[in-house]
């Protein structure tokens, strides 16, 4: 099947594009986000599939399908090991592949990507597996010399920054004629060592972190992009130069910026948040329906930045993070229909595994009721 399909692309002289992974992870209940004490809205059903309560019409629930579902229980390992490492051979035969944490703010995007010194996330571990690929590749002594090396900048206000050297601002985005997407004037840095890496990136993930407590919130109204670029070199003639590109991106935050009541300079923050992760849902959709239409990579910063790590010959997963508590329940429905490949209702009552106290249920079925009413979502 799929040899016959590239079979046709070729023949119908459109290039073949890669589908983007699609992954859901829905963070642990956590009872600070709970105040009313209702309990979770959302469930796993099995390895692609949950469901999440429809606010509707309570007799129903929405099941939901995806590539992969991580539900709660899921260790930071498990997310490397089925989302990431797989990919991270290509980087070294010059294939391109992008990573990102989709969701609204509070959801898990920094714990997913980062995480913390206990429980690494994404990033460490990435970062790690291709030190020890190019090891492992050197021992093997097939006549390529390989280097490994960072950028890292944010995309905010659709303007591109240095996080590596933070005078520089709004940097341009360019391609050359391979197709090949580069930004003149970006730190790129060599690393010779995993923690060597560690001494870039945590100073300068510190800097973003500075400017959000003055900016408010600046880091869930940004997008923050990781490149480790691997290049490797035949050590006889001719030479040959090839170079893998990984993007790691931790996106700004996908609540409804509309619904939050913002003015000035928020509400520019607002527009291009709201472009830029709009812009990136109609690259995944185009991709994914197949069909070689035109994927509209130019319309905002962040795509056109990733246009040759996104789709085409590179491998790409999206890691779309969600909250079960009903403080997020329209945030969460709307990064699932971001994200979903299918989804069904199912006429029975939402199965609760968290059981509230019974004069809570009440009164938020008469809330319901009245949501109900209003027509949303
Ligand atoms: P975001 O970056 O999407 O705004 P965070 O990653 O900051 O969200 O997560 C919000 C809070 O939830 C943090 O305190 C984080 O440590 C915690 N958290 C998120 N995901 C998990 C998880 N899978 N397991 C445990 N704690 C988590
Ligand atoms: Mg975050």
């Amino acid at each position: 099947m799929a040899a016959q399909r590239v079979a046709e692309d070729v023949a119908r002289g459109t290039k073949q594009t890669a589908r983007v992974r699609v992954a859901v992870r829905l963070r642990p209940y956590m009872h600070m986000q709970d105040q009313k004490g209702e309990g979770a809205c959302v469930r796993r059903l099995d390895t692609k599939t949950l469901e999440i309560i429809n606010w509707r019409n309570a007799t129903e629930t929405l099941q939901y399908q995806f590539d992969v579902f991580h539900g709660e229980e899921t260790t930071q390992q498990e997310v490397f090991l089925s989302s990431v490492k797989p990919i991270l051979p290509h980087l070294l035969k010059g294939q391109n592949a992008s990573v990102f944490a989709y969701g609204p703010t509070g959801a898990g995007k920094t714990h997913t990507m980062l995480g913390s010194q206990e429980q690494p996330g994404v990033i460490p571990r990435a970062v790690r597996g291709v030190f020890n690929l190019v090891k492992a590749k050197e021992r093997e002594h097939e006549g390529w010399d390989y280097s490994i090396g960072m950028s890292y900048l944010e995309i905010y206000n659709e303007k591109v920054l240095d996080l590596l050297s933070p005078s520089a601002q709004d940097l341009p985005i360019r391609e050359n004629k391979d197709r090949n997407i580069f930004i003149p004037g970006l730190t790129h840095t060599p690393l010779s060592s995993f923690s060597n890496f560690h001494s870039h990136f945590i100073p300068a993930s510190l800097n973003r972190t500075t400017a959000s407590t003055k900016l408010n919130q600046r880091s869930s109204r940004s997008h923050a992009i990781l490149l480790i670029k691997v290049v490797r070199t035949q050590r006889n003639p001719p030479h040959r130069q090839q170079t893998g590109k990984l993007y790691l991106v931790d996106l700004a935050g996908s609540e409804d910026n509309r619904r939050t009541g913002n003015e000035g300079i928020r509400l520019k923050e607002s527009g291009a948040i709201n472009l830029s992760l709009f812009t990136l849902s109609k690259v995944v959709d185009s991709l994914n329906a197949g069909g070689g239409g035109r994927v509209p990579y130019r319309d905002s910063k962040l795509t056109r930045l990733l246009q040759d790590s996104l789709g085409g010959s590179s491998h790409s997963v999206m890691i779309t993070n969600i909250a079960p508590e009903y403080t997020y329940y329209f945030e969460t429905f709307t990064a699932l229909n971001f994200a979903a490949k299918s989804k069904q209702i199912v006429n029975k009552p939402f199965v609760r595994e968290t059981v509230t106290v019974p004069s809570v249920q009440v009164k938020r079925s008469r809330e319901e009721q009245e949501a109900g009413r209003s027509g949303e979502p």
